[in-house]
C-alpha cells in the first residue's frame, strides 16, 4: 500500500491550461510511452482494472475493445463525458479547470489505442472556467510538438470543445450524441448502442472525466501500480464529492476502497455541530440511501453493491439527525421530475407525480392514500423509461420508505 500522499494522481497535474508547467513534471511522458507501442494500451487497461469512474463502474478496457474493433477506415468518435449536473457532484468541474492536459492527454491515448480520430470534450456550459480552461488547453496543444508526434501516427486525429445544452439527462450517453448532432439531447432508445451507431452515425466511446483523467497515470507507472493504490480487491483511486452536514465538505481523491466512516470523520473533519449521523445519499441522490449500520462500507463498486446501493459519481451527501428526509427526497425527486425530457410517459407524469404527493406530504397535507401511492408507484415505475432518469427517481424514494417509514407516517400523522 503506497502511502496516501503519494496516491493522489492528478496534484501534480493541476496546472490549469499552463502547457509549460505540466510538461515540466510528468506532462507529456505517457504519451511518448502510448505513441511507442498502441497496441500494448487496452491490455494494459484491462490489467490495471479501471472501471467507468461517471458512475458505471463498467470496465474500460471493454468500450475501448468495442471501438478498437470497427474498421480502422471508418470515422470514430469519443466523447470526453463533462456534462456533470446532478446535485452533489462536482469532480469533473474541478478536473477540466484544473487539470486539462491529462484529460486531454488521457483521451488522446484512448484515441490511439482504438484508432479514433475525432475526439469532442463535452463540457456543462454553466461550468464556465472549465469550458475556458479547455479550450485555452486544446489550442495550446494543437500547436505543440506533442501534437505533431500524434499526427505522425494518427493523421486525421482532431480535437472539439462542445458545450453541452446544460441539460441533466444530457449527460445520458444516447443524449450527448445528439446534443454533438445540434439537437435536443433526447436519450435515444438502445440497441443501437453508441459503439455501433453513435455520433452521426459513426461507431462512438463515451467515457468519463475522471476515468480518461486515470489513463495517462496507469501508461507511465504500469497496471500493478495502479491496482496497489486501492484498498482491498479495489483498484486505483476515486474522487469523492464530499457535501452535506461534515465540517470539511470538498473534492477528495483516496484509494479506491476507502471506508465511508473515514471519509467523514478523517477527511471531512466529523459531523457539522457534532450532530448524529443519520444518512448519507451514496453516489448522488440517484441511489440507494445508506444508513450509519452502513458506515464501514468500503467506497469501491462492488462494495457498495453488496449494501444494496451503488457508488454512482462518488458523491456523498451526508445527511444528520434531525433533517426531514421526507423533505429532501422530495427536493429530489423534483428535481428529476423538472430534468425529465417528456419521451416516456411514465417517467414524465410519474415523476411529477410522486414529488407531489411528496410534497403533500412534506407540507402537512399528504394522507395515507397519498403513502399507499408512493409505495406503488415503487412498483410501477422502475424500468418504465428509455434512460435511468426515471429509476433514479424511484431509487431514492424506495429506500427513503425502506429506511424512514417512521417519518413518513408522522408527517401523515400530524396532519
Ligand atoms: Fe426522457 Fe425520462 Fe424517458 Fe429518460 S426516462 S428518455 S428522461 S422521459
Amino acid at each position: 500500500m503506497q502511502p496516501l500522499n503519494q496516491v493522489l494522481l492528478h496534484k501534480d497535474c493541476r496546472v490549469g491550461p499552463d502547457l509549460t508547467a505540466w510538461r515540466s513534471t510528468i506532462g507529456g511522458k505517457a504519451l511518448k510511452i502510448a505513441l511507442d507501442d498502441p497496441s500494448s494500451l487496452i491490455p494494459l487497461i484491462k490489467d490495471a482494472g479501471l472501471r467507468g469512474l461517471g458512475g458505471s463502474g463498467f470496465p474500460t478496457y471493454k468500450k475501448w475493445e468495442f471501438l478498437a474493433a470497427k474498421k480502422m477506415a471508418m470515422e470514430k468518435y469519443l466523447i470526453c463525458n463533462g456534462n456533470e449536473d446532478e446535485p452533489g457532484t462536482f469532480k469533473d468541474r474541478v478536473l477540466l479547470e484544473e487539470t486539462p492536459f491529462q484529460v486531454i492527454e488521457g483521451a488522446t491515448i484512448c484515441a490511439l489505442a482504438t484508432n479514433i480520430n475525432h475526439i469532442i470534450f463535452y463540457i456543462n456550459p454553466d461550468q464556465t472556467a472549465s469550458l475556458a480552461s479547455m479550450r485555452a488547453a486544446v489550442e495550446l496543444w494543437e500547436a505543440s510538438d506533442l501534437y505533431t508526434e500524434v499526427k505522425k501516427k494518427t493523421p486525421r486525429l482532431k480535437y472539439r470543445v462542445h458545450a453541452s445544452s446544460g441539460h441533466y439527462i444530457g449527460g445520458e450517453e444516447t443524449a450527448a450524441i445528439e446534443s454533438i448532432e445540434g439537437k435536443f439531447p433526447f436519450p435515444r432508445g438502445k440497441p443501437p448502442f453508441p459503439a455501433d451507431f453513435g455520433v452521426f452515425g459513426h461507431p462512438t466511446l463515451v467515457n468519463n472525466i475522471e476515468t480518461l483523467s486515470n489513463v495517462s497515470h496507469i501508461v507511465r507507472n504500469g497496471a500493478e501500480w495502479y491496482r496497489d493504490l486501492g484498498l482491498g480487491d479495489a483498484a486505483g483511486t476515486k474522487i469523492y464529492s464530499l457535501s452535506g452536514d461534515v465540517l470539511e465538505p470538498g473534492f477528495y481523491e483516496l484509494p479506491m476502497g476507502t471506508p465511508l466512516s473515514d471519509l467523514i470523520n478523517i477527511y471531512g473533519k466529523g459531523m457539522l455541530l457534532d450532530k448524529k449521523l443519520k444518512a448519507v445519499f451514496t453516489g448522488g441522490p440517484s441511489n440507494t440511501i445508506l444508513t450509519p449500520k452502513d458506515i464501514d462500507v468500503p467506497l469501491d463498486f462492488d462494495s457498495v453493491l453488496k449494501r444494496r446501493s451503488h457508488l454512482g459519481t462518488g458523491a456523498m451527501i451526508v445527511v444528520s439527525e434531525g433533517t426531514s428526509i421526507v423533505k429532501r427526497v422530495a427536493e429530489y425527486v423534483s428535481f428529476f421530475a423538472a430534468s425529465s425530457c417528456g419521451q416516456c410517459p411514465p417517467c414524465k407524469t410519474g415523476t411529477y407525480y410522486v414529488a407531489q404527493l411528496l410534497n403533500n406530504i412534506d407540507t402537512g397535507q399528504g394522507s395515507q392514500a397519498d403513502l399507499d401511492s408512493l409505495i406503488n408507484l415503487c412498483k410501477i415505475l422502475p424500468g418504465s423509461g428509455r434512460c435511468h432518469l426515471v429509476d433514479g427517481a424511484v431509487n431514492v424514494l424506495d429506500s427513503s420508505l425502506y429506511h424512514f417509514m417512521d417519518e413518513y407516517r408522522h408527517a401523515i400523522k400530524a396532519t
